[in-house]
């Protein structure tokens, strides 16, 4: 079983001594930043000159620096930047300007464990990542809550890695609902296999192979979407609040009949070789490899495939759909 942390367990000291550098102040930033602020925690946040977030931090009150000043001026330094910028950042302008003792910080493990940021070995590296996005871990903090946490450890070079890490946890509000150790390895590679298999592509591809099995066959792309794709989140909130049992409780008998005996003929033993095989390439970094050097050359067969993906007939369809759902906020999501 997991090490489950709380409040009772971390010394809030540790880290109302430090001042913290917030990098990036997007989904999770905004929320760091504001919790520890209001767990005492001298906080600046750390941007690029043309960000867009800054106007927004400024407006909530911090102090805005460029990311060398605000490194240069902090003992934990908390990369809250997409994932893909990390190693220029940290190779241009956090590690020529951290301050002798400081921590390096992250909330996911991708550019230590894959060896992109390299850290030098007389510092302390920990994780702390909530489960869950920021808005969540800000209203959550606010209601006197918290959301789940994960903490790692990298590097111990203070001998005091974790309990920093804990106090941070535990400042943002994690210690309220509990911080589980784990490792930056087994953080990544669940992650990025989690939404891999399951969460974004297993989902994405489940979703329209029903959807074109029955388009083909002749039924009416409106009625597929209803079936295949917007009745999927009441099954999903089902599962999320109560488990597969929950869920077959709450759903007809014969809907109940049906999944028993279908599903496993759908995802079968083609489908766990293939997550095995996926699982594969995350481990021993061709996953990593390979979207680094899409990356580099500036995502060709991710514009690609996303142009592909945008002309899926499900995508029109749920489009004008969506326009006869009154109490749902639809979406578009940006050209890119
Ligand atoms: P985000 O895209 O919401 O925000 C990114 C922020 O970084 C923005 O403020 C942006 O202006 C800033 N930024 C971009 N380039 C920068 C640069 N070169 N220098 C300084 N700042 C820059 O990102 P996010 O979703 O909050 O993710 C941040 C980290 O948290 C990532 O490591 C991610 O894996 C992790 N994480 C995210 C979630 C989530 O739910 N979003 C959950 C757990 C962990
Ligand atoms: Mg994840
Ligand atoms: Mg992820
Ligand atoms: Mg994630
Ligand atoms: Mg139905
Ligand atoms: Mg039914």
């Amino acid at each position: 079983m997991a090490q489950v942390y709380y409040d009772k367990d971390a010394n809030l000291e540790l880290i109302k001594g430090r001042r913290v550098a917030v990098l990036g102040y997007g989904s999770q930033g905004h929320a760091h930043a504001q919790n520890l602020r209001d767990s005492g925690v001298s906080v600046v946040i750390g941007l690029h000159e043309t960000s867009r977030s800054r106007a927004k931090a400024q407006a909530d009150g911090f102090e805005v620096l460029s990311v060398r000043e605000a490194v240069a001026s902090a003992d934990v330094v908390m990369f809250l930047m997409p994932d893909h910028v990390q190693a220029d950042v940290f190779r241009n302008e956090v590690a020529p300007f951290l301050k002798k003792d400081a921590a390096l910080a992250f909330a996911h493990g991708f550019c230590i464990h894959y060896g992109q940021v390299l850290p030098p070995a007389d510092r302390d590296v920990f994780m702390v990542a909530p489960k869950g996005p920021g808005h969540l871990v800000r209203r959550m903090f606010a209601d006197g809550k918290g959301v789940p946490c994960l903490i790692a450890v990298y590097q111990n070079a203070s001998g005091q890695a974790r309990e920093i890490g804990l106090a941070y946890a535990s400042a943002i509000g994690g210690g309220r609902a509990g911080v589980i150790e784990t490792t930056f390895a087994e953080e990544t590679e669940t992650d990025l296999f989690g939404e891999q298999a399951v969460l974004c592509g297993g989902v994405t591809e489940l979703i329209k192979a029903g959807f074109d099995t029955l388009v083909d066959a002749g039924y009416q792309p409106e009625i597929a979407y209803f079936e295949c794709l917007n009745e999927l989140k009441l099954i999903v909130d089902m599962i999320y609040e109560g488990g597969f049992s929950w869920m077959r409780y709450s759903v007809s008998d014969t809907a109940k009949y049906g999944d028993l005996v279908a599903g496993r003929k759908v995802v079968d033993e083609y489908t766990r070789e293939a997550m095995e095989e996926l699982l594969k390439r995350v481990q021993d970094g061709s996953f990593a490899q390979d979207w680094i050097a899409e990356n580099l050359c500036g995502r060709p067969r991710m514009r690609a495939w996303m142009r592909a993906e945008k002309n899926h007939p499900i995508e029109a369809v749920g489009k004008s759909l969506r326009t006869m759902m009154p109490w749902m906020e639809a979406k578009e999501a940006p050209e890119n």
